[in-house]
């Protein structure tokens, strides 16, 4: 009996031991994994703080090499740090940390990706119009057709939900894309509201929304509503980057002639393309 008892005294003080000694080990493992992401940095060449993790994204702070920042945030290469008097994102490979930089197709960065574009409306559901007879679902169709033949020209390939005057259920608006944009232009009973707004529902295509809406208005004429938050279908349904241009107000008649420009069309077009550009490149 007495050796019995000694034994189990003794094989728990063994499993005892053992416990410790697997807590320590799996603090270990979690204290060096914590190691392995990088606190703080410095600059080893002149660059810039940026206000979002891509170069696509106005520069803030001109920083000079052997500056040190502390790391709060980090997207893929980019980490978000600060100082006692800036702050920003910076690339990791302008920095002493040990990252590379992204390849930068420059010549055709849209060449072989996949853009589904979807002209709003169609059919017998005409969108919105105007008291002079613009109707949104030609507004949206044109625009589509010019911006599909321009991304074609890119190397992209194109797929569009519909290519004439047809009426496509919203849910039928959808497929497997890098990326995917819904064309649309706005009314309103009153004529003053007049502008340019990029929508975008989830998170994840937030980055889409803001290079695209930094990217047009570089160029477009129109006035900018900027970037908001919107629960429309058919970018709620896209698990890709998507997102819904709203081009301007039929019911504003300053937006209107815009839109019924070719010229304007032909600016507003190649601006989606550079955005799109930048949004692949960096
Ligand atoms: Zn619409």
């Amino acid at each position: 009996m007495r050796r019995i008892k000694l034994t189990t005294k003794g094989l728990s003080t063994v499993l005892g031991v053992l416990l410790i000694i697997l807590v320590v080990l799996i603090c270990l493992g979690i204290y060096s994994k914590q190691q392995t992401e990088p606190t703080a940095l410095t600059m080893v060449e002149d660059n810039a703080l940026r206000t979002g993790p891509n170069a696509a994204y106005p520069e803030i702070f001109k920083v000079e090499k052997g500056e040190s920042f502390k790391i709060l945030k980090r997207e893929k290469k980019w980490f978000f740090v600060s100082n006692d008097d800036k702050k920003g994102w910076i690339a990791g490979w302008h920095t002493d940390l040990d990252i590379k930089r992204d390849f930068v197709q420059s010549e055709q960065p849209l060449k072989g990706k996949t853009i589904i574009i979807d002209p709003g409306h169609g059919g017998e559901d005409q969108g919105a119009s105007s008291k002079k007879g613009t109707k949104e679902k030609e507004i949206t169709l044109r625009t589509s057709l010019m911006l599909r033949d321009k991304l074609k020209d890119e190397g992209a390939t194109v797929v569009m939900t519909r290519t004439t005057d047809e009426y496509v259920k919203l849910g039928d608006r959808k497929g497997k894309a890098d990326a995917f944009i819904s064309i649309h232009a706005d009314a309103l009973d009153g004529s003053a509201p007049h502008g340019l707004t990029v929508y975008y529902h989830k998170e994840s295509q937030k980055m889409l929304a803001d290079t695209l809406h930094l990217a047009i208005k570089k160029k477009a004429m129109l006035s900018d509503r900027g970037v908001r938050q919107e629960n429309y279908q058919v970018i709620r349904q896209t698990k890709q980057p998507a997102v819904l241009l709203e081009l301007g107000y039929i019911s504003n008649p300053t937006d209107e002639n815009l839109m019924n420009d070719e010229i304007y069309r032909q600016i507003t077009t190649t601006s989606i393309v550079d955005g799109l550009k930048n949004y692949f490149t960096y």
